[in-house]
């Protein structure tokens, strides 16, 4: 799970660097909120489930119960906590989109919209492959 957020959280910083306007203090703080704004509610969830989830490892009676509701759990929830983690597919925005075949809709990524728009001002590259998007885009 750290590893997965780490990855997410340079994709995301990525994006931002990428159209970053200038290097003076104001941009480098504006993307900087951007991606705080994206990225730490995100980051504060997995760090929830995870701490949920080490429960499950413990030795005492509140570990029982956690794995005795974990291998009980209706498949329907089941499906439910398994769709929330599979919904967060940040993309990377200059370079081609991957297409999304997934059947759990992501998350909106403010990152890779946003960043496309700029990005759509200065580059006409970056431009061509925003127009290229891929259902995710489109969907968002
Ligand atoms: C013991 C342990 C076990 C783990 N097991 C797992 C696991 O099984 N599965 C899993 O998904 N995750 C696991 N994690 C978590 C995972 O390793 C981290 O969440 C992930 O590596 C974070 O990646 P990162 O790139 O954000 O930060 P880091 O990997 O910490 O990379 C940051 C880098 O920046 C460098 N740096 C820091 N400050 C500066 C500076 N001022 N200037 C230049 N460089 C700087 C550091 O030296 C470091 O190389 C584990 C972590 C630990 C500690």
């Amino acid at each position: 799970m750290g590893a997965v957020n780490a990855m997410h959280d340079a994709i995301a910083l990525a994006n931002w660097i990428n159209v970053l306007p200038s290097i003076s203090t104001k941009d480098i703080n504006m993307i900087f909120s951007e991606y705080k704004a994206e990225r730490y509610p995100l980051a504060k969830k997995a760090f929830g489930t995870s701490r949920m989830l080490s429960k499950l490892i413990e030795k005492t009676m509140v570990g029982a119960i956690a794995r005795f509701a974990s291998r009980n759990m209706p498949v329907w929830l089941h499906r439910i906590a398994i769709a929330k983690m599979a919904a967060n597919r940040p993309q990377v925005s200059f370079l081609p989109l991957v297409e999304d075949t997934g059947s759990v809709k992501p998350i909106p990524q403010p990152s890779l919209i946003k960043s496309r728009k700029l990005a759509g001002n200065v580059s006409s590259t970056t431009t061509t492959t925003a127009t290229t998007a891929t259902s995710t885009a489109k969907a968002d």
